[in-house]
């Protein structure tokens, strides 16, 4: 009876394991022994919970016990006793902030002050992050940093992996040698206990017969459950390689991109449809020499949810998206800023807020927007799922009671009873590049040879290349994937366990509330997507190309004052106020600042700038300080966002400088050669400047702000401030790093930057 209790259910062994632990102490009973172990994740958009996740997986195969926690769940750990080894995972994001779900650990661990306090604690941390932005993997290495003051140690080095160029090429070989690391430790650790219990077990022995009842070591106990054991997949196995067939397509026949419409030709039709993929594409055909080598596939992700499609009679009650905290406002104008077809279409658009108090804004928040997937990727999408004819049924959502997988919850952006179709246009982020772990699960779906065998090679360790090519940096979608690859056919509930939630997407208010009370103002440009093999006709982005189409009848254009212009429109869109900590205009008026913001990166700058006017009409006698702004686009005549209102500025003494570049403008862009007398981009213009700069941040205490593009401008930015801190303080790069890091930490060198 007792041997049945100890070997059907190692969690139970855990629950009850005093008992258990005397017990098999006294029994000597046989028991192979797994060893525990506590992975705390921290994540803002799911990919360091789905890597941890992954490690709570993979344990049971490596002869291992994970407990699986998130780093906000504190009744489910307790670091302070921890006695097994640690791995933490977890992301940055802003400016280098803990996610959400990360931010009370940091805080706790941030004030905790003694050399001891984690002296018994073993641990590892995957850190992820991204160098486009400023403060790389910042949480990652604040607590790795506390962690070492705290005393705790390192059992294996800690990996920072960098989504600018691929989170894989470290987390990949990091979790390979997780797995013998963690075994060390935990026999380093159970050795050291062994000591101490063997000294003990007289001590237990009379504890349990109920004399008194010390801490319990529960992971010297662990009782292999052949069930589980049997059921699990194999972390990694091996996948022959494909037939002749699929091998010997010949890539020379594929005639690239040529094939492809011009995304400017395909403006306004590209999005309608969803084009064919030929089936000849490098996207979904293997290709030597990938296509003839064994592939080492992830396991395959345990399914975890059951989902159920009930018929109603009522019509559904939410129409539009989820408004618990976003506010409906309406568009009370739309301005195209752009001119020409040489550029970026740039659009201004002014939302009425005077109704909705919790909009009250200041310069350098931003606000996020709800939006829609499209109509026609939605139907899509039901299409292949079988289901059009049930768009309108409810969705229930339930945990499958078998899953085996660890720390299984139903997603917390699924709500429940609404239709499918609401799922699927306000819920679903369908629009999502699919993670190694989709593509695995879609093997499973493939009906045909060819392209199960390639799905197997883009979520391979050898296919790792092809991945990034194809998928990755295509930015290629679900819905496209889905596409290419015709004969797969996943169940809903695939879907609904892998799709991440559908984000609402940030913007800068464009304005300040001094000048237009009651308005908020922001400024978009339409996101682009070129062609690629799993799309052969390019296509905008979600938000920027829904909003187009949204205003796309109302838009003033350049040149005609509003009144001769087609009315306003009268559309809506729920938005929501995210306040900024620092990115603020200095506190104190006198002092300097400078603002880089080429594109529709000067969005915030324009609401500095405004905020300064208004404070400078109100109070003349006032001391400002100097401002600066360095801004920059293609081409004066088709991109210069705001000419007039930043000329104004000057005229009227509020921005004390204005220097403005053009990449295109009177030279062929691939021949021209920046110089200084011929900037071509802010930092050539930040550089003709150096002084000045220099002076301003380095001597007046002055502010330096960074808006736009995080991909090159603000990398190129922050390298150009490093010289000029080289040659202004005559330092090393060293010295100069520190400089900057100091300006960071001062909140006097800030960035508002995104990808
Ligand atoms: P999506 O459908 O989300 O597509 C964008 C995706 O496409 C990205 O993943 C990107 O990597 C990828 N992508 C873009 N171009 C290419 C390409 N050429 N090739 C391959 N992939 C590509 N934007 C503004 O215009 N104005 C602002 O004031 C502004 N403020 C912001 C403030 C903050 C704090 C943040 C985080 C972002 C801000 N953004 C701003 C960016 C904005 O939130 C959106 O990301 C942007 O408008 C695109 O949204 P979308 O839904 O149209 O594109």
């Amino acid at each position: 009876m007792l041997l049945m209790t100890l070997t059907t259910k190692y969690v139970n062994v855990f629950v009850n394991s005093k008992k258990h632990y005397y017990f098999s102490l006294f029994c000597s009973m046989p028991c192979e022994t797994k060893s525990r172990f506590v992975v705390l994740y921290g994540s803002q958009k799911g990919q360091a919970q789905s890597i941890a996740e992954g490690i709570a997986e993979e344990a049971e195969d490596h002869g291992l016990v994970a407990e699986l926690s998130c780093l906000n769940q504190d009744e489910k750990y307790n670091l302070e006793k921890e006695i097994a080894p640690v791995v933490f995972v977890v992301s940055t994001t802003g400016d280098g902030e803990p996610p959400d779900n990360a931010l009370q650990f940091v805080k706790r661990i941030n004030k905790n002050q003694s050399p001891d306090h984690y002296k018994h604690l073993s641990y590892t941390l995957l850190a992820l992050g991204d160098t486009n932005y400023a403060n790389f993997c910042n949480c990652g290495k604040t607590i790795e940093r506390r962690l070492q003051a705290l005393g705790a140690r390192q059992f294996y080095p800690a990996g920072f992996a960098d989504d600018g160029v691929g989170l894989e090429l470290v987390v990949d070989p990091w979790l390979e040698g997780l797995w013998k690391a963690v075994k060390e430790a935990s026999s380093k650790m159970a050795s050291v206990r062994n000591d101490e219990s063997e000294a003990n077990v007289k001590d237990s022995a009379k504890e349990f017969l109920g004399l008194t009842q010390p801490d319990v070591q529960l992971n010297l106990l662990s009782i292999t459950d052949q069930r589980s054991q049997e059921a699990v997949q194999t972390d990694f196995h091996n996948v022959p390689s494909a037939p002749s067939t699929s091998s010997g397509q010949n890539p020379s026949t594929f005639s690239g991109r040529t094939e492809f419409v011009s995304q400017n030709d395909a403006m306004q039709t590209k999005d309608e449809g969803i084009p064919h993929i030929s089936s000849s594409s490098p996207l979904t055909n293997s290709v030597p020499p990938l296509s003839q080598s064994s592939l080492n596939v992830p396991a395959l992700p345990p399914p975890f949810l059951d989902v159920t499609l009930v018929e109603v009679d009522a019509p559904e009650q939410n129409v539009g998206p989820l408004k618990e905290t976003f506010h409906e406002v309406p568009i009370s104008k739309a301005v195209l800023l752009s001119r020409g077809d040489s550029v970026k279409t740039a659009l201004l658009l002014e939302l009425d807020i005077s109704t909705c108090p919790a909009l009250t804004y200041q310069p350098g928040d931003s606000l996020d927007v709800l939006c829609p997937n499209r109509a026609e990727e939605v139907d899509y999408m039901l299409c292949r799922l079988g289901l059009k004819d049930r768009r309108d049924h409810r969705v229930h959502v339930a945990l499958r009671k078998d899953t085996k997988k660890k720390g299984a919850h139903v997603p917390p952006h699924i709500p429940q009873n609404v239709s499918l179709l609401f799922l699927f246009t306000w819920c679903l982020e369908i629009r999502s590049v699919p993670k190694k772990a989709f593509l695995r699960a879609l093997v499973e779906y493939a009906a045909d040879g060819t392209q199960k065998r390639r799905l197997q090679e883009l979520c391979s360790k050898q296919g790792a290349a092809d991945y990034n090519l194809h998928v990755r940096d295509a930015s290629l979608s679900v819905v496209e994937l889905l596409t290419a690859f015709s004969s797969c056919s996943p169940p809903l509930s695939l879907l609904i366990e892998h799709l991440p939630k559908l984000q609402p997407r940030p913007y800068s208010a464009a304005s300040s509330c001094l000048r237009h009370p009651g308005k908020l103002h922001f400024v978009f440009s339409v996101v682009e997507l070129p062609a690629c093999f799993g799309r052969p006709a390019g296509r905008r982005g979600l938000c920027t190309g829904w909003l187009f189409d949204l205003i796309h009848p109302g838009i003033v254009f350049p040149g005609k004052t509003e009144s001769s212009s087609s009315p306003a429109p009268a559309k809506a869109i729920h938005v929501s106020l995210r306040p900024s900590c620092s990115f603020r205009p200095p506190s104190e008026q006198s002092v300097p600042f400078i603002m880089v913001g080429p594109g529709t990166g000067v969005a915030p700058f324009i609401g500095f700038l405004q905020q300064r006017e208004e404070a400078r009409k109100r109070n003349p006698e006032a001391v400002f300080g100097e401002t600066w702004l360095f801004f920059g686009c293609r081409h004066r005549n088709g991109d210069y966002l705001f000419r007039e209102e930043l000329e104004g500025f000057v005229a009227s003494g509020t921005l004390s400088h204005l220097k403005v570049c053009f990449s295109r403008d009177g030279r062929e862009a691939e021949e021209a050669v920046a110089s200084a007398a011929n900037p071509r981009y802010v930092q050539h213009n930040l550089l003709l400047y150096r002084q000045q700069v220099a002076d301003i941040l380095l001597r007046q205490s002055g502010c330096f702000y960074v808006c736009g593009d995080a991909k090159n401008m603000a990398k190129d930015v922050n390298e150009t401030l490093m010289e000029i801190i080289k040659t202004e303080l005559h330092v090393d790069q060293l010295e100069a790093m520190k400089k900057l890091a100091e300006l960071r930490e001062k909140k006097r060198y800030l960035q508002d930057i995104w990808a």
